[in-house]
């Protein structure tokens, strides 16, 4: 038993695995120093209204500025999740960053919506609306949206029903991410009525495959519009791509079409600079979904 055991060991801790846990340890160990000492940052992605031709909001997105450069969460933001203290501190992190922006940019941009991204763990934690207290420190919460993914919705609809009520109460917007990998089903979004829902950029690469995608936006969009909530196309990368949703009927998009995640310098910059042109389709007849 004990040589099959030895053996067992050896194949479940393989080299790939051992590095897995290395970096796993490495950054539980130095996420909250890199926290105190300021490297973990924001990146901005414009969210643009393609018919009314403007930049309407930003989303940040956590970079961890390190020796090699920016580090995209992909990385990191795993393992964060797997500690709640971490995804937590993050979070609280984002939040009071959220209001440190819109204080930046309310002079220029009064009507800049900016979203943040919350953790699961972090969303469900009990404390997640006294953080939001901390942060707005007695200011409204409008123009800022709280964007959880619908494992999180999905995992607690209940509470996060009740969550979104607290959230409204002061202001904020919640935005469901990520819809259409996970489970949740149309149902779901009309028991929640989220004030946006971000169609994940994934679908956007199956709609370039031509396959049942008008359906799954035509009544995405439809119960959007009737429950008087947005739809964010996430992955728009090519001017094809902005064609397809605006002839589905879509309006908001995010993608590396407009812009990439950006520094706050450059979002400024960016924000300056005409959008480029896009001549706007027809929407197709509902008979043609
Ligand atoms: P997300 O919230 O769905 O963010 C969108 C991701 O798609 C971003 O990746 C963005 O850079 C990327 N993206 C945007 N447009 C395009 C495009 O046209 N094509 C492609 N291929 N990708 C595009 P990023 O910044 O690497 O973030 C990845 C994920 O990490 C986020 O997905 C979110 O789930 C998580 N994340 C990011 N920032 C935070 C944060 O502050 N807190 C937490 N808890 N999670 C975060
Ligand atoms: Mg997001
Ligand atoms: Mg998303
Ligand atoms: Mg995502």
């Amino acid at each position: 038993a004990a040589k099959s055991s030895g053996r067992n060991r050896s194949t479940l801790f393989g080299p790939e695995i051992a590095q897995a846990m290395v970096s796993r340890v490495e950054t539980r160990r130095s996420f909250p120093l890199a926290l105190e000492r300021g490297e973990i940052l924001f990146w901005l992605q414009p969210q643009v209204d393609v018919r009314g031709g403007r930049v309407e909001g930003v989303e940040m997105l956590v970079r961890w500025k390190r020796e090699e450069g920016m580090v995209p969460p992909g990385t990191f933001i795993p393992e964060v999740e797997r500690e709640p203290a971490l995804i937590r501190k993050l979070g609280c992190h984002a939040l009071s960053e959220a209001c440190r922006l819109r204080r930046e940019l309310s002079a220029p941009l009064p009507t800049l919506r900016i979203s943040l991204n919350i953790g699961a763990g972090h969303f469900l934690h009990p404390a997640f609306l006294d953080d939001v207290d901390a942060a707005l420190r007695g200011e409204t919460g409008t123009g800022l949206v709280v964007e959880v993914t619908e494992g999180a919705s999905l995992e607690s609809p209940e509470r996060t029903g009740r969550i979104r009520e607290e959230l409204r109460r002061r202001g904020l917007e919640l935005s469901l991410d990520d819809f259409g990998t996970g489970f949740s089903s149309l149902h779901h979004v009309a028991d929640l009525l989220p004030d946006e829902i971000k169609l994940d950029g994934s679908f956007m690469r199956s709609f370039r495959m031509r396959t049942n995608a008008f359906a799954v936006v035509g009544s995405t969009l439809l119960l959007t519009d009737l429950s008087g909530s947005r739809l964010v196309g996430e992955g728009i990368e090519h001017r094809s791509d902005v064609e397809l949703w605006l002839r589905m009927g879509g309006s908001l998009v995010q993608g590396y079409f407009f812009a990439k995640p950006m520094s706050l310098d450059d979002f400024k910059d960016f924000y300056a600079r005409p959008l480029p042109e896009i001549a706007l389709p027809p929407v197709y007849p509902v008979e043609e979904l």
